[in-house]
């Protein structure tokens, strides 16, 4: 079976795991904070707060900026249904901006005209989360100036984009938003196992978030209202525990020693199908200049959408496992439930139609490349 994507773990990583399960502490010990200095550093940023998923990581990031009900949140249609669950976790209205239909991702045109509209009527979003679908950033340069002018907090869902860049930055310095959220997921570019992480360059939302993913709760001395002694910590909101194991940062610490190579073999891979499958009735992956993609996926856009179903589950039928990324939020039942409809995202929804994820990830060996890429020949009769 080949699937679409799959972790790649090292003697090295397995070797640090066991050091921590020798260890004295397998939470809240020495491992998060290391974790979470490493990656901010990789990224460029001051403040990381390591949690169990990139959904609580979310969340938590929703909360910190203050989503609340009668907030508004907007996302891409194109992304796991998570991006747009968090807002609704904070009582929040949830919309969607349409997708740029080359790049897939959250359209900017498309963003400021919706604004445009919810100025006049009063409606304009607190929180609007581009997403970085398949490791490609989102033109942040432009969103950023949207959320000047209409007054709107950034958070970067780049769920598939750990160790890719725009524009000279590395994904996650926060250049262009007020926080970033990584996921840690097996199929994801690095694992924890499960596991997320927020960045951000603004202290006083680190705070909040490292308060939120532990009850609430702080202990730190310049933080308490009074000192009772030694012993005495305070909740000062409702948080959760949505802390990350320290076997899950050990793990992921390791991981992130790779993350360049990773990238590396992603982009060869990358360039291998361009070429395998250029000339066949399909849309490859664009290149935007400014773009460093981390090629979490890689997808094709059939020209045929009436072939998608034949194709899926023709290379299925061969043990090649593609999928598909992603079913428009808004046709989800739970969201439909809400009033959203057919018809609302034409870009996303013609996108959806259209898509597959070829398998993509660091052992994906040549053969096996090439095999899919000639069980796809076959499904297609080329
Ligand atoms: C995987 C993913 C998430 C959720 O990540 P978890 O760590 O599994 O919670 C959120 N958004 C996007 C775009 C994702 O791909």
């Amino acid at each position: 079976m080949i699937p679409y994507g799959r972790q790649n773990i090292s003697d090295g990583d397995i070797q640090t795991v066991i050091e921590v399960l020798r260890s004295d502490f397998l939470t809240q010990g020495p491992q998060v904070p290391a974790f979470e200095k490493a990656l901010a550093d990789y990224c460029g940023v001051s403040h990381g707060v390591a949690v169990n998923s990139a959904t609580s990581a979310l969340h938590i990031a929703c909360l910190a900026l203050g989503l609340s009900p009668g907030d508004r949140l907007w996302t891409s249609p194109i992304t796991f249904v998570a991006s747009a669950n968090c807002g609704l976790f904070c009582g929040a209205t949830v919309d969607f901006v349409d997708i740029d239909p080359h790049s897939y991702n959250m359209c900017p045109k498309a963003l400021e005209a919706k604004l445009i509209k919810a100025q006049h009527e009063n409606t304009l979003p607190k929180v609007v989360i581009p997403v970085h679908h398949t490791g490609q950033a989102c033109d942040m340069q432009a969103i950023a100036a949207l959320a000047k002018k209409y007054g709107f907090r950034i958070i970067e869902d780049a769920s598939h984009a750990v160790g890719g860049r725009y524009r000279n930055h590395a994904i996650g310095s926060c250049e262009f938003s007020d926080i970033t959220v990584f996921s840690f997921h097996p199929v994801k570019i690095i694992t924890s196992a499960e596991g997320g992480m927020a960045l951000t360059n603004d202290q006083t939302l680190a705070h909040r978030m490292v308060e939120l993913r532990s009850h609430g709760i702080t202990r730190d001395r310049t933080r308490l209202t009074r000192d009772e002694g030694p012993w005495y910590y305070e909740q000062h909101n409702l948080g959760f525990n949505f802390r990350m194991t320290e076997i899950q940062a050990a793990l992921g610490h390791s991981q992130l020693s790779r993350l360049n190579s990773f990238i590396e073999r992603r982009h060869l891979i990358a360039h291998r199908y361009d070429s395998l499958l250029a000339d066949m009735p399909l849309d490859t992956p664009s290149r935007l200049p400014y773009n460093v993609s981390a090629f979490h996926l890689y997808v094709i856009l059939l020209h045929d959408a009436s072939k998608r179903r034949k194709v899926f589950e023709g290379l299925q039928a061969k043990g090649i496992c593609v999928n598909v990324h992603y079913i428009p939020v808004h046709r989800q039942p739970y969201y439909e439930h809400m009033g959203f409809h057919a018809g609302q995202f034409p870009a996303a929804e013609n996108y959806y139609r259209r898509a597959i994820s070829l398998p993509m990830y660091p052992d994906l060996a040549d053969e096996q490349q090439d095999r899919v890429v000639s069980e796809l020949k076959t499904v297609l009769d080329l």
